[in-house]
């Protein structure tokens, strides 16, 4: 039974475990899988953009499904196959790169998993980070991963942190959620009953979002160790108004010295008292005999 008071973490993927992903780098991996097609990168980028909410509950099947999907939304009816899987494979790629942890996250993650507290993922993702899943160094350190392509609903559907929570065989009060604030994850973990911490760290403002809860007021982290910290002191992660009042000094403060009366140079001034010269050593007795 682990020390902390909660026995499970289930994190956030994207922005949290992995860094912020700016709009230019998805910008420039639209263009590689849009270059096979001969397709606009620019409308093939709105073309997935506009697709999302239908990828992240599996809506439009598997990766090359879905490219076909979008190509014909884009024009591109039939396409040759070579060009289908040149697209299928560049995407793949430029997602892979997403998949990058941030430089701390295996640390806190082992940390974490060796202290007993068991590690949930809950993440709104299309099947290319499902199908990947076990390849991702974090995996070996999570207990179960909940994906809502697989699921066929999105955070905040109530049924995502109840599946997560059973899966992991912990109770609400039990279980940190910790996120970017994607998607209302954070009011979705809180109205499930978790604890919602949300992670912004240097480059929250960089990534490029759905539906970000930037009005959270609530728990806070500025890095993922301070989550490894908070297990065990919550403190550190909650905000000034939710914190219990700090314990009284033991001693009264030192108190200032009081100011020092003006110099009026019109006034005699006190007459100073002579400096009390060095003590002069005794002269050396002389007894009468000598
Ligand atoms: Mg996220």
């Amino acid at each position: 039974m682990p020390f902390s008071p909660f026995h499970a973490v289930v994190f956030d993927f994207f922005g949290t475990l992995t860094p912020a992903v700016p709009s230019r780098v998805r910008d420039e991996h639209a263009a590689r899988s849009a270059a096979p097609l001969g397709i606009d990168a620019q409308r093939w980028r709105r073309a997935w953009d506009e697709s999302w909410p239908e990828r992240a509950v599996g809506g439009l099947g598997d990766l090359r499904e879905t490219v076909t999907a979008l190509a014909a939304r884009c024009g591109v009816t039939d396409p040759e196959q070579v060009a289908l899987w040149r697209a299928c494979e560049a995407r793949r790629a430029a997602q892979h790169e997403l998949f990058a942890l941030r430089p701390d996250a295996l640390r806190v993650l082992e940390t974490i998993r060796r202290r007993d507290v068991r590690i949930g993922v809950l993440s709104d993702c299309s099947t290319e980070l499902a199908d990947h899943w076990a390849l991702v160094p974090a995996a070996r350190w999570v207990d179960t991963a909940v994906f809502s392509c697989r699921e066929g609903r999105r955070k905040p559907d109530p049924a995502l942190y109840a599946e997560v929570m059973r899966r992991l065989g912990v109770t609400p009060e039990r279980c940190l959620y910790v996120g970017d604030g994607d998607s209302r994850e954070l009011s979705g973990a809180k109205a499930a009953g978790m604890t919602a911490v949300q992670l912004r760290a240097e480059d929250w403002a960089e990534h490029e979002t759905y539906d970000r809860e930037s009005d959270w007021t609530g728990w806070r982290a500025t890095a993922l160790t301070h989550i490894a910290t908070g297990l065990d002191y919550p403190v550190v992660l909650q905000p000034e108004h939710e914190r219990p009042p700090a314990a009284p000094a033991p001693f009264p403060p030192p108190q200032p010295a009081p100011p020092s009366p003006p110099v009026r140079p019109d006034l005699p001034t006190a007459p100073q008292s002579a400096p009390q010269s060095a003590p002069q050593p005794k002269p050396a007795r002389r007894w009468p005999w000598r």
